[in-house]
């Protein structure tokens, strides 16, 4: 299947992701099925699970989930917000990082992003911090993170619980410690444009074992079932709120084949990305575009490879350029604070520079682990042709 693939790239039809099959995947959905157990929470979930708090040297930590959005939404659930509340998070993000609270009824604070890792500005997030925040939500953005040290001192220092949108982050480290387990709460996404996949898949990390029981039961439609089959309880019943995000243990046993690879695409992606890095380092040195910065104390896992262009319309050009070509590259985020819903909270276009300039100006490249050298020789060659630059000189 791949090959075939391969043939459209060299006609030049380069998606910005396809989704990469790393072995046992399709075999493993077909043990689920033969095995006589599809629902949630079951033999492939509690193999994922077990792998994922060893990917992060935690222990039993990890609650699979339907998405990354559904972990947030748990976490804001268990976190009980309401109308009273507020709850700071970057603009530059997407959609559910805000939404998940917005559910809850709590107000979105939006902060400025550091224009060097794009990641929420801390001095910003300090100034906005009153008595009415109720959670810090940052985002790993392109699995970079913002000063962990720091962050976790505001939120120590006034007592709010920090949950990180660590969607984009696996496999990523900050100081050495995997990011996902500093916050009280971390939601990662395996979503299929995310590093490791199953369509549409997420986990929640808690870190005391009082908010993953909670956590467990708010999954499981707000009942005990999970204690039930443990054997801790005698019945099974309702007790507290919860909804329905357990994740299938079809998409589990797609995620677990991904799992057992996790070495294997990482570093399959890091060529690419590392490819772009390398190659396209001049645009840097010529003072034509920024490529992304990853600080001193962070080990990134090679999400997302981005250019900062000079202005909106260099990036709108480079995209048709590109796109003339078979090349598929993409913008990121619209700020949430100039949405019609940011709006609707009071904000408005302006209020922040960076985020906006950001947004104006970024391209991601097409990045995925099911792409080699080639396609990153392909792309960023068609680069440096818009920039006129002479890949031999
Ligand atoms: C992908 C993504 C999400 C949403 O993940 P789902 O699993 O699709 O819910 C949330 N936040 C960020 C920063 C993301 O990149």
């Amino acid at each position: 299947m791949q090959n075939i693939e391969k043939t459209f790239w060299t006609m030049m039809n380069i998606k910005f992701n396809t989704p990469y099959i790393s072995g046992k995947e399709l075999y493993y959905i077909a043990q689920a099925v033969m095995g006589g157990y599809s629902a949630g929470d079951g033999p492939f979930g509690k193999r994922c699970e077990e792998r994922l708090n060893q990917l992060m040297h935690i222990k039993n930590s990890v609650l699979l989930t339907t998405s990354c959005t559904s972990a947030m939404e748990i976490a804001a659930l268990d976190l009980n917000l309401s109308s009273q509340d507020e709850f700071i998070l970057p603009s530059y993000t997407f959609v559910s990082t805000a939404n998940a609270f917005c559910l809850r009824g709590a107000k979105p604070i939006f902060a400025d992003i550091d224009p060097l890792t794009l990641n929420i500005d801390l001095d910003h997030v300090d100034s906005l911090v009153t008595s009415a925040t109720k959670a810090l939500v940052p985002v790993h953005y392109a699995g970079i993170s913002c000063n962990m040290d720091r962050l976790m001192s505001i939120g120590q220092l006034a007592n709010i619980p920090i949950v990180e949108d660590a969607a984009q982050a696996i496999g990523s480290s900050y100081n050495g410690q995997p990011l996902g387990t500093f916050g009280d709460y971390a939601a990662f996404s395996f979503h299929e444009t995310k590093n490791i996949i199953c369509g549409e898949g997420g986990a929640l990390v808690c870190k005391s074992q009082k908010h993953k029981e909670a956590s467990e039961v708010i999954r499981e439609k707000g009942t005990n079932r999970a204690q039930f089959f443990r054997g801790q309880v005698d019945k099974y019943t309702w007790t507290s709120i919860g909804s329905s995000y357990v994740l299938s243990d079809l998409s589990a046993a797609f995620l677990f084949a991904q799992l057992e690879n996790f070495e294997e695409i990482q570093q399959r992606r890091m060529a690419v990305y590392n490819y772009y890095a390398e190659h396209l380092a001049i645009l840097e040195e010529k003072g034509l575009a920024k490529l992304p910065h990853i600080p001193d104390y962070n080990c990134h896992n090679g999400h997302i490879f981005y250019l900062l262009l000079e202005d909106l319309d260099t990036r709108q050009r480079l995209i048709s350029f590109l796109k003339d070509k078979g090349i598929m590259s993409v913008f990121h985020y619209v700020p949430l604070h100039s949405s019609p819903m940011g709006e609707s909270f009071g904000y408005k276009k302006g209020m922040l520079p960076i985020t906006e300039k950001v947004s104006d100006t970024l391209l991601r490249l097409p990045l995925c682990s099911a792409y080699d050298e080639e396609v990153a020789q392909l792309v960023s060659g068609s680069i440096l042709e818009f920039f006129g630059i002479n890949k031999s000189a």
